[in-house]
């Protein structure tokens, strides 16, 4: 498959890049590593004039704190600094664990970023196909017609988010800052996302996503990551499930689970996350059950659009969800136990 025709522009800075954004608009793509983009250009899936590169933007690329101590990753820093990163590697393990599910170490190593991951497209069996396969039947919402092949009748798309680092972002309660030539702003991670598969990103033409910010880590708190799919490296989730949870005075003081593939944005149950407060871990098989319960409630916002079958799916995320639950617990403890020994 060949790449459109496009004219590729090459911003040596920020400034540049916002201006090229608020020319271009719609008609512009962010190019960051490609491992996306470029796949879904080839596929006709998108339909773009001019393609902005990251790749001069250096001041989009490292890990800092800020001066509250969050963790700041620059959109553009490539996944394999986040992997190694000794700063993501005690609280937010649930991200490293993520990323390390991302493809295969060629994308991880040499050209997916942790901003491209976010702003990944959402997926479905009837649409990420080429176009000449696409050409045999009448065009779906996400591609710019009426019906929806995975749900009959269905008034929108509904592609699934899959994107392991948005799941375990969501878990990780991130913010997302955006800057255009207007400023900059920041959101919540959950209003990043629109929850419409046509249009999943809260974000207007003319913005980049300059950083993704990370609560300041605590020694009580634990994440966690899993995904389902048939083979170890290259497939996208057919579910996943993420956790962070935060364990004091032996309770679970706080949690927040989200479930990916169930929609199109990574879902966060809320309601759910909360019927685990005041719950001690060391009540394995009550807490073991109301994350499953959690994880049978994602299954309700699921549809038949990814590479295996609906019920398969919905049985495997409340399966995700306590594992990524107990696990997040055991190394919220682990944390706290380190915790006690250092002081
Ligand atoms: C074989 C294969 C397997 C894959 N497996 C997985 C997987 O298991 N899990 C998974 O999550 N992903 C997977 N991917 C998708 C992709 O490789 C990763 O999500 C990767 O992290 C995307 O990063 P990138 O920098 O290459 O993004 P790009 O392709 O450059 O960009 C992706 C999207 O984000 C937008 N974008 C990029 N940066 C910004 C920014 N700063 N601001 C606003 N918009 C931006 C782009 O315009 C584009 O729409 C796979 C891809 C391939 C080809
Ligand atoms: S969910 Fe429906 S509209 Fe959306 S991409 Fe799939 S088939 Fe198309």
């Amino acid at each position: 498959m060949r790449l459109p025709a496009f004219e590729y522009l090459e911003p040596r800075d920020r400034q540049e890049a916002l201006d090229y954004l608020a020319r271009y608009s719609e008609n512009a793509s962010i190019l960051a590593g490609g491992s996306d983009l470029l796949v879904r250009m080839k596929q006709r899936l998108v339909r773009t004039s001019y393609v902005i590169s990251l790749k001069h933007l250096k001041d989009l690329d490292g890990i800092r704190p800020d001066e509250d101590g969050r963790l700041c990753l620059g959109s553009n820093t490539p996944l394999v600094s986040i992997i190694r990163s000794p700063l993501l590697q005690g609280a937010y393990r649930g991200l490293t664990d993520a990323i390390r599910r991302i493809g295969a170490p060629p994308i991880q190593h040499y050209r997916g970023t942790i901003g491209g991951n976010l702003c990944l497209e959402t997926r479905c069996l009837y649409y990420n196909q080429s176009a000449f396969w696409r050409s045999g039947r009448p065009r779906c919402q996400k591609d710019g017609g009426e019906i929806c092949y995975a749900e009959e009748n269905s008034d929108r798309c509904r592609s699934a988010n899959v994107s392991d680092g948005a799941c375990a972002l969501m878990a990780l309660d991130a913010e997302i800052v955006l800057e255009s030539r207007e400023g900059e702003r920041s959101l919540p991670i959950e209003e990043f996302f629109t929850g419409k598969g046509e249009s999943p990103f809260a974000r207007s033409p003319d913005e980049l996503v300059t950083t993704i910010r990370l609560p300041a880590p605590e020694t009580a708190f634990g994440s966690s990551f899993r995904k389902l799919t048939y083979r170890s490296a290259i497939d996208f989730a057919l579910v996943s499930a993420s956790a962070g949870v935060k364990v004091e005075a032996g309770r679970i003081a706080r949690a927040r689970i989200a479930v990916g593939g169930a929609g199109a944005a990574p879902l966060l149950l809320r309601e759910a996350s909360e019927k685990l407060l005041g719950k001690s871990p060391e009540d394995g098989d009550a807490v073991a059950e109301t994350a499953a319960q959690a994880g049978r409630h994602a299954a309700a916002f699921m549809v038949d659009n990814l590479g295996a079958t609906l019920e398969y799916r919905q049985k495997m995320a409340a399966v995700l969800v306590r594992k990524a639950v107990q696990e997040a617990l055991a190394r919220a403890e682990n944390g706290n136990a380190r915790g006690r020994r250092e002081r």
